[in-house]
Protein backbone atom coordinates (compact mmCIF):
# COMPACT_ATOMS: atom_id res chain seq x y z
CA UNK A 1 0.00 0.00 0.00
CA UNK A 2 0.89 3.15 -0.85
CA UNK A 3 0.94 6.27 1.79
CA UNK A 4 -1.21 8.60 1.76
CA UNK A 5 0.31 11.72 0.48
CA UNK A 6 2.27 10.00 -1.56
CA UNK A 7 1.60 10.64 -5.84
CA UNK A 8 1.30 7.34 -7.42
CA UNK A 9 3.26 7.23 -10.31
CA UNK A 10 2.58 4.92 -13.46
CA UNK A 11 4.72 3.37 -16.10
CA UNK A 12 3.34 2.68 -19.65
CA UNK A 13 5.46 0.87 -21.99
CA UNK A 14 3.26 0.91 -25.51
CA UNK A 15 4.24 -1.65 -28.14
CA UNK A 16 5.96 0.30 -31.29
CA UNK A 17 2.80 0.04 -33.89
CA UNK A 18 0.22 2.50 -34.15
CA UNK A 19 -2.83 0.31 -33.36
CA UNK A 20 -1.03 -0.19 -30.08
CA UNK A 21 0.75 3.03 -29.49
CA UNK A 22 -2.01 5.79 -30.00
CA UNK A 23 -4.47 4.01 -27.88
CA UNK A 24 -2.11 3.86 -25.22
CA UNK A 25 -0.73 6.73 -25.00
CA UNK A 26 -4.43 7.79 -24.74
CA UNK A 27 -4.96 5.85 -22.09
CA UNK A 28 -1.78 7.07 -20.31
CA UNK A 29 -2.80 10.80 -20.97
CA UNK A 30 -6.43 10.02 -18.93
CA UNK A 31 -4.67 8.00 -16.29
CA UNK A 32 -2.48 11.45 -15.61
CA UNK A 33 -6.08 13.56 -15.96
CA UNK A 34 -7.27 11.23 -13.22
CA UNK A 35 -4.37 12.86 -11.09
CA UNK A 36 -1.99 9.88 -11.14
CA UNK A 37 1.90 11.32 -12.32
CA UNK A 38 2.53 9.04 -15.86
CA UNK A 39 5.87 7.97 -17.98
CA UNK A 40 5.30 6.81 -21.37
CA UNK A 41 8.28 5.00 -22.03
CA UNK A 42 9.32 4.81 -25.68
CA UNK A 43 11.63 5.54 -28.46
CA UNK A 44 13.00 8.72 -30.11
CA UNK A 45 10.79 8.62 -33.29
CA UNK A 46 7.71 7.20 -31.58
CA UNK A 47 8.02 9.62 -29.05
CA UNK A 48 7.43 12.39 -31.63
CA UNK A 49 3.91 12.24 -33.12
CA UNK A 50 2.89 12.83 -29.07
CA UNK A 51 4.49 15.77 -27.95
CA UNK A 52 2.47 18.40 -28.48
CA UNK A 53 -0.48 16.68 -26.54
CA UNK A 54 1.49 15.49 -24.29
CA UNK A 55 2.88 19.17 -23.57
CA UNK A 56 -0.55 20.76 -23.86
CA UNK A 57 -1.35 18.49 -21.08
CA UNK A 58 1.68 19.75 -19.08
CA UNK A 59 0.09 23.31 -19.58
CA UNK A 60 -2.85 22.08 -17.87
CA UNK A 61 -1.00 21.12 -15.06
CA UNK A 62 -0.70 17.45 -15.63
CA UNK A 63 2.23 15.05 -14.33
CA UNK A 64 3.19 13.35 -17.85
CA UNK A 65 6.51 12.97 -19.74
CA UNK A 66 7.69 10.97 -22.44
CA UNK A 67 10.56 8.97 -21.08
CA UNK A 68 12.63 7.95 -24.34
CA UNK A 69 15.57 5.95 -25.60
CA UNK A 70 17.54 5.08 -28.72
CA UNK A 71 15.65 2.08 -30.99
CA UNK A 72 18.68 -0.09 -32.00
CA UNK A 73 17.49 -0.19 -35.94
CA UNK A 74 20.41 -0.48 -37.49
CA UNK A 75 22.29 -3.22 -34.83
CA UNK A 76 19.00 -5.41 -35.82
CA UNK A 77 19.53 -4.89 -39.33
CA UNK A 78 16.37 -2.42 -40.05
CA UNK A 79 17.46 0.82 -41.80
CA UNK A 80 18.39 3.79 -39.51
CA UNK A 81 15.09 5.07 -38.16
CA UNK A 82 12.65 2.60 -38.76
CA UNK A 83 11.63 2.53 -35.47
CA UNK A 84 7.82 1.29 -35.79
CA UNK A 85 5.94 -1.94 -37.78
CA UNK A 86 4.30 0.62 -39.53
CA UNK A 87 7.23 1.04 -41.44
CA UNK A 88 7.97 -2.36 -41.90
CA UNK A 89 7.86 -3.09 -45.69
CA UNK A 90 7.75 -6.61 -45.90
CA UNK A 91 7.37 -9.89 -43.36
CA UNK A 92 11.06 -10.22 -43.65
CA UNK A 93 11.32 -7.03 -41.95
CA UNK A 94 9.24 -7.48 -39.28
CA UNK A 95 11.56 -10.20 -38.08
CA UNK A 96 14.11 -7.65 -37.51
CA UNK A 97 11.91 -5.69 -36.03
CA UNK A 98 11.11 -8.44 -33.18
CA UNK A 99 15.07 -8.71 -32.82
CA UNK A 100 15.57 -4.77 -32.53
CA UNK A 101 12.65 -5.81 -29.19
CA UNK A 102 14.85 -7.81 -27.77
CA UNK A 103 17.91 -5.73 -27.90
CA UNK A 104 15.98 -3.01 -26.15
CA UNK A 105 15.00 -5.00 -23.26
CA UNK A 106 17.78 -4.36 -20.42
CA UNK A 107 17.13 -1.05 -21.38
CA UNK A 108 13.69 -0.83 -20.75
CA UNK A 109 14.37 -2.78 -17.66
CA UNK A 110 16.92 -0.76 -16.45
CA UNK A 111 14.60 2.20 -16.73
CA UNK A 112 12.10 0.49 -14.89
CA UNK A 113 14.22 -0.31 -12.12
CA UNK A 114 15.77 3.41 -12.04
CA UNK A 115 12.60 4.98 -11.86
CA UNK A 116 10.41 2.21 -9.10
CA UNK A 117 6.72 2.77 -10.64
CA UNK A 118 4.26 2.06 -8.61
CA UNK A 119 2.82 0.37 -11.40
CA UNK A 120 3.29 -0.93 -14.61
CA UNK A 121 1.20 -0.68 -17.72
CA UNK A 122 2.12 -2.84 -20.27
CA UNK A 123 1.60 -4.01 -23.45
CA UNK A 124 0.40 -7.31 -23.30
CA UNK A 125 3.23 -8.30 -25.96
CA UNK A 126 5.79 -7.57 -23.60
CA UNK A 127 5.57 -10.80 -21.48
CA UNK A 128 8.41 -9.84 -19.42
CA UNK A 129 7.21 -7.08 -17.32
CA UNK A 130 5.31 -9.53 -15.64
CA UNK A 131 8.50 -11.16 -13.98
CA UNK A 132 9.85 -7.17 -13.43
CA UNK A 133 6.97 -5.95 -11.75
CA UNK A 134 6.77 -9.26 -9.21
CA UNK A 135 10.31 -8.26 -8.46
CA UNK A 136 9.76 -4.52 -8.03
CA UNK A 137 6.62 -5.50 -5.79
CA UNK A 138 3.80 -3.71 -8.30
CA UNK A 139 0.96 -4.69 -10.37
CA UNK A 140 1.57 -5.24 -13.93
CA UNK A 141 -1.35 -4.24 -15.63
CA UNK A 142 -1.62 -5.26 -19.01
CA UNK A 143 -3.04 -3.25 -22.01
CA UNK A 144 -4.63 -5.33 -24.25
CA UNK A 145 -4.79 -4.14 -27.90
CA UNK A 146 -7.93 -5.52 -28.39
CA UNK A 147 -11.64 -5.21 -27.21
CA UNK A 148 -13.32 -8.65 -25.05
CA UNK A 149 -15.52 -9.99 -27.55
CA UNK A 150 -11.89 -11.33 -29.29
CA UNK A 151 -10.43 -12.22 -25.71
CA UNK A 152 -13.76 -14.58 -24.81
CA UNK A 153 -13.89 -15.65 -29.11
CA UNK A 154 -10.06 -16.56 -28.64
CA UNK A 155 -10.04 -18.13 -25.33
CA UNK A 156 -12.67 -19.99 -26.29
CA UNK A 157 -12.16 -21.33 -29.78
CA UNK A 158 -8.75 -22.31 -27.69
CA UNK A 159 -10.28 -24.02 -24.94
CA UNK A 160 -12.88 -25.97 -27.33
CA UNK A 161 -10.98 -26.24 -30.52
CA UNK A 162 -14.02 -26.33 -32.43
CA UNK A 163 -12.14 -26.47 -35.94
CA UNK A 164 -10.63 -29.39 -35.10
CA UNK A 165 -13.77 -31.00 -36.31
CA UNK A 166 -14.08 -29.12 -39.58
CA UNK A 167 -12.80 -30.46 -42.89
CA UNK A 168 -13.49 -27.90 -45.52
CA UNK A 169 -11.21 -24.88 -45.27
CA UNK A 170 -15.20 -22.51 -45.94
CA UNK A 171 -17.83 -24.63 -43.89
CA UNK A 172 -19.24 -22.38 -41.08
CA UNK A 173 -18.88 -23.72 -37.22
CA UNK A 174 -20.22 -22.11 -34.29
CA UNK A 175 -18.22 -20.89 -31.17
CA UNK A 176 -19.06 -22.64 -27.88
CA UNK A 177 -20.08 -21.06 -24.66
CA UNK A 178 -20.36 -17.46 -26.16
CA UNK A 179 -23.20 -15.37 -24.82
CA UNK A 180 -24.38 -14.98 -28.88
CA UNK A 181 -24.20 -17.44 -31.71
CA UNK A 182 -20.97 -16.70 -33.25
CA UNK A 183 -19.93 -18.41 -36.78
CA UNK A 184 -16.44 -18.44 -37.90
CA UNK A 185 -14.56 -20.67 -40.60
CA UNK A 186 -11.52 -22.32 -40.32
CA UNK A 187 -9.98 -20.07 -43.54
CA UNK A 188 -10.63 -16.99 -41.57
CA UNK A 189 -8.56 -18.14 -38.44
CA UNK A 190 -5.79 -16.84 -37.32
CA UNK A 191 -2.67 -19.22 -38.61
CA UNK A 192 -1.24 -19.85 -35.60
CA UNK A 193 -4.56 -21.08 -33.91
CA UNK A 194 -4.57 -24.11 -36.83
CA UNK A 195 -0.53 -25.06 -36.99
CA UNK A 196 1.92 -24.91 -34.40
CA UNK A 197 4.78 -22.10 -35.96
CA UNK A 198 7.38 -19.98 -34.28
CA UNK A 199 4.97 -17.74 -33.03
CA UNK A 200 3.46 -20.49 -30.88
CA UNK A 201 5.58 -20.36 -27.75
CA UNK A 202 4.68 -16.80 -27.69
CA UNK A 203 1.11 -17.73 -28.07
CA UNK A 204 1.64 -19.58 -24.50
CA UNK A 205 3.88 -16.87 -23.17
CA UNK A 206 1.34 -14.46 -23.70
CA UNK A 207 -1.74 -16.60 -22.14
CA UNK A 208 0.04 -17.09 -19.43
CA UNK A 209 1.63 -13.42 -18.89
CA UNK A 210 -2.67 -12.44 -19.00
CA UNK A 211 -3.74 -14.81 -16.01
CA UNK A 212 -0.23 -13.98 -14.15
CA UNK A 213 -1.22 -10.21 -14.40
CA UNK A 214 -2.93 -8.03 -11.89
CA UNK A 215 -5.37 -7.68 -14.71
CA UNK A 216 -6.06 -6.41 -18.19
CA UNK A 217 -6.88 -2.81 -19.41
CA UNK A 218 -9.29 -2.45 -22.35
CA UNK A 219 -10.16 -0.01 -24.64
CA UNK A 220 -13.73 -0.63 -24.49
CA UNK A 221 -16.91 0.12 -22.38
CA UNK A 222 -18.95 -1.74 -20.60
CA UNK A 223 -22.19 -1.14 -22.55
CA UNK A 224 -20.78 -2.01 -26.13
CA UNK A 225 -19.70 -5.71 -24.40
CA UNK A 226 -21.31 -6.20 -21.40
CA UNK A 227 -21.81 -10.16 -21.78
CA UNK A 228 -18.20 -10.22 -22.99
CA UNK A 229 -16.76 -8.63 -19.74
CA UNK A 230 -18.91 -10.05 -17.99
CA UNK A 231 -17.92 -13.89 -19.57
CA UNK A 232 -14.48 -12.58 -19.49
CA UNK A 233 -14.10 -11.51 -15.83
CA UNK A 234 -16.54 -13.83 -14.16
CA UNK A 235 -16.08 -17.33 -16.18
CA UNK A 236 -12.75 -16.96 -17.59
CA UNK A 237 -11.88 -15.47 -14.56
CA UNK A 238 -9.53 -12.63 -15.29
CA UNK A 239 -9.81 -9.12 -13.91
CA UNK A 240 -10.28 -6.36 -16.43
CA UNK A 241 -10.57 -2.63 -16.67
CA UNK A 242 -12.92 -1.26 -19.77
CA UNK A 243 -11.80 2.25 -19.82
CA UNK A 244 -12.55 3.54 -23.06
CA UNK A 245 -13.23 4.74 -25.89
CA UNK A 246 -9.74 6.46 -25.49
CA UNK A 247 -10.04 8.21 -28.49
CA UNK A 248 -12.85 10.42 -26.72
CA UNK A 249 -10.44 12.23 -24.65
CA UNK A 250 -9.16 13.65 -27.39
CA UNK A 251 -11.26 16.67 -27.17
CA UNK A 252 -8.57 19.77 -28.19
CA UNK A 253 -9.13 20.04 -32.27
CA UNK A 254 -5.45 19.51 -32.55
CA UNK A 255 -5.11 16.44 -30.73
CA UNK A 256 -7.41 15.03 -32.80
CA UNK A 257 -5.82 16.42 -36.13
CA UNK A 258 -2.30 15.38 -35.05
CA UNK A 259 -3.18 11.82 -33.07
CA UNK A 260 -1.08 9.14 -33.90
CA UNK A 261 0.87 11.11 -36.96
CA UNK A 262 1.56 14.10 -39.04
CA UNK A 263 -1.99 13.99 -41.53
CA UNK A 264 -1.69 14.19 -45.38
CA UNK A 265 -4.43 16.31 -45.60
CA UNK A 266 -4.98 20.27 -43.68
CA UNK A 267 -7.41 20.40 -40.87
CA UNK A 268 -8.81 23.11 -42.95
CA UNK A 269 -8.87 21.40 -46.16
CA UNK A 270 -10.20 18.21 -44.83
CA UNK A 271 -13.27 19.74 -42.69
CA UNK A 272 -14.43 22.05 -46.00
CA UNK A 273 -14.62 19.11 -48.28
CA UNK A 274 -16.84 17.56 -45.53
CA UNK A 275 -18.18 20.11 -44.72
CA UNK A 276 -19.65 20.88 -48.19
CA UNK A 277 -21.48 17.23 -48.16
CA UNK A 278 -24.58 16.02 -47.46
CA UNK A 279 -25.58 14.46 -43.89
CA UNK A 280 -24.46 10.72 -43.79
CA UNK A 281 -23.44 10.85 -47.58
CA UNK A 282 -20.03 9.77 -47.33
CA UNK A 283 -18.22 6.13 -47.02
CA UNK A 284 -14.63 6.65 -45.03
CA UNK A 285 -12.60 3.82 -45.60
CA UNK A 286 -9.63 2.98 -44.24
CA UNK A 287 -7.40 -0.41 -43.89
CA UNK A 288 -5.83 0.80 -40.51
CA UNK A 289 -1.81 1.08 -40.82
CA UNK A 290 -0.31 -1.95 -41.32
CA UNK A 291 -2.97 -3.38 -44.12
CA UNK A 292 -1.45 -3.86 -48.00
CA UNK A 293 -3.18 -4.72 -50.99
CA UNK A 294 -2.12 -5.32 -54.40
CA UNK A 295 -2.81 -3.19 -57.26
CA UNK A 296 -4.95 -5.70 -58.22
CA UNK A 297 -7.20 -5.88 -55.08
CA UNK A 298 -6.74 -1.67 -55.04
CA UNK A 299 -8.41 -1.89 -58.73
CA UNK A 300 -11.23 -3.78 -57.73
CA UNK A 301 -11.99 -0.75 -54.77
CA UNK A 302 -11.54 1.98 -57.28
CA UNK A 303 -14.36 0.75 -59.71
CA UNK A 304 -16.55 -0.36 -57.06
CA UNK A 305 -16.06 3.38 -55.63
CA UNK A 306 -16.58 4.38 -59.05
CA UNK A 307 -19.84 2.42 -60.49
CA UNK A 308 -21.38 3.29 -56.86
CA UNK A 309 -21.70 7.05 -56.78
CA UNK A 310 -21.36 7.72 -53.55
CA UNK A 311 -19.12 10.11 -52.12
CA UNK A 312 -15.98 9.16 -50.11
CA UNK A 313 -13.07 9.14 -48.14
CA UNK A 314 -10.24 7.14 -49.28
CA UNK A 315 -7.30 6.49 -47.06
CA UNK A 316 -4.76 4.82 -49.25
CA UNK A 317 -2.04 2.66 -47.72
CA UNK A 318 0.88 1.02 -49.41
CA UNK A 319 0.91 -1.41 -52.55
CA UNK A 320 2.27 -4.89 -51.17
CA UNK A 321 3.23 -5.55 -55.03
CA UNK A 322 5.83 -2.93 -55.09
CA UNK A 323 9.90 -3.60 -53.36
CA UNK A 324 9.50 0.05 -51.48
CA UNK A 325 5.96 0.02 -51.12
CA UNK A 326 4.51 2.95 -52.77
CA UNK A 327 1.18 4.42 -53.25
CA UNK A 328 -0.73 3.61 -56.30
CA UNK A 329 -3.85 3.97 -58.34
CA UNK A 330 -5.42 3.03 -61.68
CA UNK A 331 -5.00 5.49 -64.04
CA UNK A 332 -7.62 8.12 -64.17
CA UNK A 333 -9.43 7.16 -61.54
CA UNK A 334 -8.60 10.68 -59.29
CA UNK A 335 -10.18 12.41 -62.88
CA UNK A 336 -12.95 10.31 -62.80
CA UNK A 337 -13.71 10.83 -59.42
CA UNK A 338 -12.58 14.46 -58.28
CA UNK A 339 -15.76 15.84 -57.78
CA UNK A 340 -16.80 13.10 -54.95
CA UNK A 341 -13.83 11.91 -53.82
CA UNK A 342 -11.04 12.93 -51.69
CA UNK A 343 -7.96 10.71 -51.82
CA UNK A 344 -5.22 10.47 -48.80
CA UNK A 345 -2.75 9.26 -49.26
CA UNK A 346 -0.93 8.78 -46.03
CA UNK A 347 -1.74 9.39 -42.59
CA UNK A 348 -5.62 10.76 -42.07
CA UNK A 349 -7.04 12.43 -38.97
CA UNK A 350 -9.65 9.47 -38.63
CA UNK A 351 -11.12 10.63 -35.53
CA UNK A 352 -11.83 13.71 -37.33
CA UNK A 353 -13.38 12.42 -40.07
CA UNK A 354 -14.81 10.11 -38.48
CA UNK A 355 -17.25 12.52 -36.28
CA UNK A 356 -17.81 14.99 -38.95
CA UNK A 357 -21.80 14.37 -39.74
CA UNK A 358 -21.22 14.32 -43.54
CA UNK A 359 -19.89 10.24 -42.84
CA UNK A 360 -22.37 8.10 -43.09
CA UNK A 361 -20.48 4.61 -43.48
CA UNK A 362 -16.83 3.08 -42.92
CA UNK A 363 -15.04 0.44 -44.57
CA UNK A 364 -12.93 -0.80 -42.45
CA UNK A 365 -10.01 -3.49 -42.14
CA UNK A 366 -11.62 -4.02 -38.24
CA UNK A 367 -9.02 -3.22 -36.74
CA UNK A 368 -10.01 -2.73 -32.67
CA UNK A 369 -9.40 0.45 -32.26
CA UNK A 370 -10.74 1.41 -35.59
CA UNK A 371 -14.38 -0.08 -34.66
CA UNK A 372 -14.30 1.57 -31.35
CA UNK A 373 -13.55 5.00 -32.99
CA UNK A 374 -16.42 3.87 -35.64
CA UNK A 375 -18.64 3.00 -33.01
CA UNK A 376 -17.97 6.37 -30.69
CA UNK A 377 -18.84 7.99 -34.01
CA UNK A 378 -21.82 6.26 -34.38
CA UNK A 379 -21.35 5.46 -38.10
CA UNK A 380 -22.54 1.65 -39.13
CA UNK A 381 -19.68 -0.06 -40.70
CA UNK A 382 -18.60 -1.84 -43.85
CA UNK A 383 -16.45 -4.55 -42.73
CA UNK A 384 -13.56 -5.85 -44.68
CA UNK A 385 -11.03 -8.26 -42.11
CA UNK A 386 -7.55 -8.77 -43.37
CA UNK A 387 -5.56 -10.51 -40.62
CA UNK A 388 -4.61 -10.55 -36.69
CA UNK A 389 -7.86 -10.78 -35.13
CA UNK A 390 -9.51 -8.78 -37.30
CA UNK A 391 -12.00 -11.95 -38.39
CA UNK A 392 -13.07 -12.04 -34.53
CA UNK A 393 -14.08 -8.02 -34.53
CA UNK A 394 -15.89 -8.30 -37.30
CA UNK A 395 -18.26 -10.91 -35.79
CA UNK A 396 -18.81 -8.47 -33.31
CA UNK A 397 -20.33 -5.79 -35.75
CA UNK A 398 -22.17 -7.71 -38.41
CA UNK A 399 -23.47 -11.00 -36.11
CA UNK A 400 -23.26 -10.11 -32.39
CA UNK A 401 -24.41 -6.41 -32.96
CA UNK A 402 -25.69 -6.20 -36.11
CA UNK A 403 -24.85 -2.90 -37.51
CA UNK A 404 -22.22 -3.40 -40.49
CA UNK A 405 -22.49 -5.76 -43.54
CA UNK A 406 -19.05 -7.92 -44.41
CA UNK A 407 -17.57 -7.61 -48.35
CA UNK A 408 -17.53 -11.50 -47.56
CA UNK A 409 -13.35 -11.84 -46.89
CA UNK A 410 -13.07 -15.67 -45.87
CA UNK A 411 -9.32 -15.72 -46.14
CA UNK A 412 -6.89 -14.66 -42.87
CA UNK A 413 -3.78 -13.53 -44.71
CA UNK A 414 -1.09 -11.37 -42.91
CA UNK A 415 0.62 -10.26 -46.35
CA UNK A 416 -0.98 -9.93 -49.68
CA UNK A 417 0.72 -12.38 -52.30
CA UNK A 418 -0.22 -13.27 -55.84
CA UNK A 419 -2.13 -15.94 -54.05
CA UNK A 420 -4.27 -13.70 -52.34
CA UNK A 421 -7.97 -13.86 -53.74
CA UNK A 422 -9.32 -10.80 -54.93
CA UNK A 423 -12.64 -9.30 -52.92
CA UNK A 424 -14.22 -8.27 -56.31
CA UNK A 425 -15.87 -5.19 -57.08
CA UNK A 426 -19.58 -6.44 -57.01
CA UNK A 427 -19.36 -7.92 -53.37
CA UNK A 428 -17.53 -3.97 -52.29
CA UNK A 429 -20.36 -2.61 -54.36
CA UNK A 430 -23.05 -4.72 -52.92
CA UNK A 431 -21.61 -4.23 -49.04
CA UNK A 432 -21.22 -0.81 -49.55
CA UNK A 433 -25.19 -0.73 -51.17
CA UNK A 434 -26.11 -1.94 -47.67
CA UNK A 435 -24.98 0.49 -45.55
CA UNK A 436 -25.12 3.82 -47.81
CA UNK A 437 -28.35 3.60 -49.30
CA UNK A 438 -30.53 4.89 -46.67
CA UNK A 439 -32.96 1.52 -46.85
CA UNK A 440 -34.87 0.38 -44.06
CA UNK A 441 -32.08 -2.30 -42.81
CA UNK A 442 -29.77 0.68 -43.33
CA UNK A 443 -31.76 3.36 -41.46
CA UNK A 444 -31.69 0.14 -38.59
CA UNK A 445 -27.91 -0.27 -38.75
CA UNK A 446 -27.73 3.50 -38.53
CA UNK A 447 -30.01 3.82 -35.61
CA UNK A 448 -28.18 0.95 -33.77
CA UNK A 449 -24.72 2.70 -34.44
CA UNK A 450 -25.68 5.95 -33.01
CA UNK A 451 -27.52 4.82 -30.10
CA UNK A 452 -23.97 2.99 -29.32
CA UNK A 453 -22.46 6.47 -29.72
CA UNK A 454 -24.73 7.95 -27.12
CA UNK A 455 -23.71 5.43 -24.52
CA UNK A 456 -20.43 5.77 -25.36
CA UNK A 457 -20.51 9.32 -24.69
CA UNK A 458 -22.32 8.17 -21.30
CA UNK A 459 -19.68 5.59 -20.32
CA UNK A 460 -16.27 8.37 -20.45
CA UNK A 461 -18.88 10.97 -18.51
CA UNK A 462 -18.74 11.79 -14.54
CA UNK A 463 -20.17 8.97 -13.44
CA UNK A 464 -20.40 6.54 -16.37
CA UNK A 465 -18.77 3.05 -16.44
CA UNK A 466 -15.30 3.71 -17.51
CA UNK A 467 -15.14 6.69 -15.69
CA UNK A 468 -16.19 4.77 -12.66
CA UNK A 469 -13.40 1.54 -13.55
CA UNK A 470 -10.89 4.16 -13.83
CA UNK A 471 -11.61 5.85 -9.95
CA UNK A 472 -11.99 2.01 -8.65
CA UNK A 473 -9.11 0.60 -10.79
CA UNK A 474 -6.60 3.85 -9.12
CA UNK A 475 -7.60 2.78 -5.35
CA UNK A 476 -6.83 -1.08 -6.49
CA UNK A 477 -3.64 0.43 -7.09
CA UNK A 478 -3.15 2.47 -4.37
CA UNK A 479 -3.96 -0.04 -2.13
CA UNK A 480 -1.97 -3.02 -3.74
CA UNK A 481 -0.39 -5.24 -1.45
CA UNK A 482 2.39 -7.94 -2.93
CA UNK A 483 0.42 -11.13 -2.01
N1 LIG B 1 -5.15 5.79 -37.85
C1 LIG B 1 -5.18 7.14 -38.12
N2 LIG B 1 -4.95 7.53 -39.40
C2 LIG B 1 -4.70 6.67 -40.41
C3 LIG B 1 -4.67 5.28 -40.12
C4 LIG B 1 -4.91 4.88 -38.83
O1 LIG B 1 -5.40 7.97 -37.24
O2 LIG B 1 -4.50 7.11 -41.55
C5 LIG B 1 -5.33 5.37 -36.45
C6 LIG B 1 -6.74 4.90 -36.16
O3 LIG B 1 -7.54 5.99 -35.77
C7 LIG B 1 -6.51 3.89 -35.04
C8 LIG B 1 -5.12 3.33 -35.34
O4 LIG B 1 -4.50 4.25 -36.21
O5 LIG B 1 -6.47 4.54 -33.79
C9 LIG B 1 -5.19 1.98 -36.06
O6 LIG B 1 -5.53 1.00 -35.16
P1 LIG B 1 -6.47 -0.21 -35.56
O7 LIG B 1 -6.59 -1.09 -34.35
O8 LIG B 1 -7.75 0.27 -36.12
O9 LIG B 1 -5.74 -0.95 -36.75
P2 LIG B 1 -4.21 -1.44 -36.99
O10 LIG B 1 -3.51 -0.31 -37.62
O11 LIG B 1 -3.65 -1.83 -35.66
O12 LIG B 1 -4.38 -2.58 -37.93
Amino acid sequence: MVSQDHQLHVMFLPYMAPGHIIPMVDMARLFAANGIRVTILTTTKNALPFQNSIARDVRLGRKISLETLRFPSVEAGLPEGCENMFQASSPEMYKLFFRALELLKPEFEHRFRQNHPDCIVSDYLYTWTVKLANELGIPRLAFSGSGFFNLCVSHNIDKYKPHEDIKSETENFVVPGLPDEVKLTRSQLPDIVKTKNEFSSLFEELKKAERDSFGVLVNSFYELEAAYIDHFTKDIKIRAWPLGPVSMFNKDINDKIERGGNSYVSKHSCLSWLDSREPNSVLYICFGSLTRFSKAQITEIACALEESGHSFVWVLGKVSDSKDGEFWLPERFQENVSERGLIISGWAPQILILEHPAIGGFLTHCGWNSIVEGVSAGVPMVTWPVFAEQFYNEKLVTQAMKFGVPVGNEFWKIWATDETRLIERYKIKKAVRGVMNNEDEALEMRKKASRLKELAKKAVEEGGSSYNYMKGLIQEIKFYKKA
